[in-house]
Formats: C-alpha cells, structure tokens, sequence
C-alpha cells in the first residue's frame, strides 16, 4: 500500500492548547475541501520533501508514492534525532488515507508515539477506522461564513461524539475571519457544547491573511466572539497561528 506525502519535518507546533511543543509533521497531500483560507498545497506531488535537520531549510525528495515501510523508517528516523512530543499527522486532509494510516499508526505506536491528528472534522467513517491509534485529535469546526464552501455541521457532530464516545481527547477549532457570521458562530458553538460537552475546548483562530483572502478579523471582533462563545461554552481561547509570525515550517 501507497499513499502521498507532500512535507516530513520536525517544527514547532505553532496552532492550538498544545502550542510550542515540538512536533514531527508528516504532512499528506490531497483534501476534499477547498476553505478559501488554505495555506497547503493539497496537490499530489512528485515528491515528499523531507527537511533531516529542523531549520536548516535543507530538503531531500523522496519519490511519491510511498509505502508503509519507507514512510515508517523516515520518521524513526528524524524522530531519533530531534526531540519531538507527538507525530502530528496533518494535511491536506489525512484522513482521506484512513486505509494507508491503519497500517502507519500501529508501527508508531509500537514505538510508544504519541499520535496528534489535524482533522477538518468530518470524515467521521474514515475516523472510525483508526481512532483507536490515536491520542489527541485537533478538530476543525467549519463555518461556511469562513470557508465559502457549504457548512457541514451534522458531520461535525458525529465526528465530536465519536471522539467523546471512545474517550479520544479532543478539542476544536473555530478558524474566525472578519466575514465571520455570528449566529453560525452560535450555533457552531452550541453544537459542539450538544455534541462534545460543555467540557470540550474551544480554540477560536483568527484568520492568517492568505492567498486568497485578507479578511482578517478586528480586535473588537475577536474580543466579542470569545465573550459570546463564552457564554455557552466556559473554556474558551484565542490562540493565532504562532508558526507564521516566527516564519517556521
Ligand atoms: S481542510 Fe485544511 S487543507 Fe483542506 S482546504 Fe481546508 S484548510 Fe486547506
């Protein structure tokens, strides 16, 4: 079995509770959405790039596609030279390779890995699957004030309760623009407090300007979305995307 890989590296986590930890990014190519503000190329390329020594912006290519075993022992490899928390697996959308990981999981977690998935939050059969190799999920709630593409917010509850229903730990995220609608917002949030519990954690990210979008939310914005999330959910905060100010993979 084969799949694509666009990007191997070891960096700083730079989103989310878990913040400033070090992760090793196994970045898969390919994602079924399209959220306007994007910053992947979610392209198969001819080629994983793979940077051995964090920083050095010194890449080496590996052939795509690649196998269970190739992708196992690159990232034993970079893992026992730098220090990492967790094996992030991102994308793109990874959970589109939900067959290729359950063969990848059980390998890393033989090697007493810690899993952290990046997940748009909505492939809930393709979880199901290999939810029981997985440690942390970092789950995407889309609002479709945001992403211009249409909301998918039942999926998203099926995804929340299939992490609290297997004891997976899990938080969310709500990426904020200034075109952000704020009775979605609500409702997003009285979703998840539905689905996941009045418990689960709420990770409101502003926009990064990107390619294709520069509605980057206000202050004032910001400032009043976490009040009123707030009030539905108590756990609640902004966290911007850190990695891009210090420019880091
Ligand atoms: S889900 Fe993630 S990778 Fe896919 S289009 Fe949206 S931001 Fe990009």
């Amino acid at each position: 079995m084969k799949t694509y890989l666009s990007e191997i590296f070891s960096s700083v986590q730079g989103e989310g509770p878990y913040v400033g930890e070090r992760h090793l990014f196994v970045r898969f190519c390919a994602c079924h959405r399209k959220c306007v503000y994007c910053d992947t190329n979610t392209e198969l390329t001819d080629y994983c790039i793979v940077e051995k020594q964090p920083g050095s912006g010194e890449f080496e290519q590996i052939k795509n596609a690649m196998s269970v075993t190739q992708v196992a022992d690159v990232i034993k490899e970079i893992d026992a030279k730098t220090r990492n928390s967790r094996i992030s697996i991102t994308g793109g959308a990874p959970l589109m390779q939900s067959r290729f990981l359950l063969k990848l999981l059980p390998i890393l977690k033989s090697e007493g890995l810690s899993i952290y998935l990046e997940a748009a939050g909505d492939l809930v059969k393709e979880l199901k699957t290999i939810i029981e190799w997985i440690d942390i999920v970092a789950m995407d709630i889309k609002l479709e004030s945001v992403t211009e593409e249409k909301a998918t917010f039942p999926a998203h509850w099926q995804f929340l309760k299939l992490c609290r229903d297997y004891n997976v730990e899990v938080f969310t995220k709500l990426v904020v623009s200034a075109n952000t609608d704020e009775s979605e917002l609500l409702s997003a949030a009285k979703g998840i407090k539905k689905a996941g519990g009045e418990d689960t954690l709420v990770i409101i990210q502003p926009m990064t300007k990107a390619e294709k979008t520069d509605a980057v939310p206000s202050v004032e914005q910001i400032f009043r979305w976490q009040d009123q999330v707030s009030s539905i959910l108590p756990n609640v905060r902004v966290i911007p995307q850190t990695h891009k100010m210090l420019e880091m993979l």
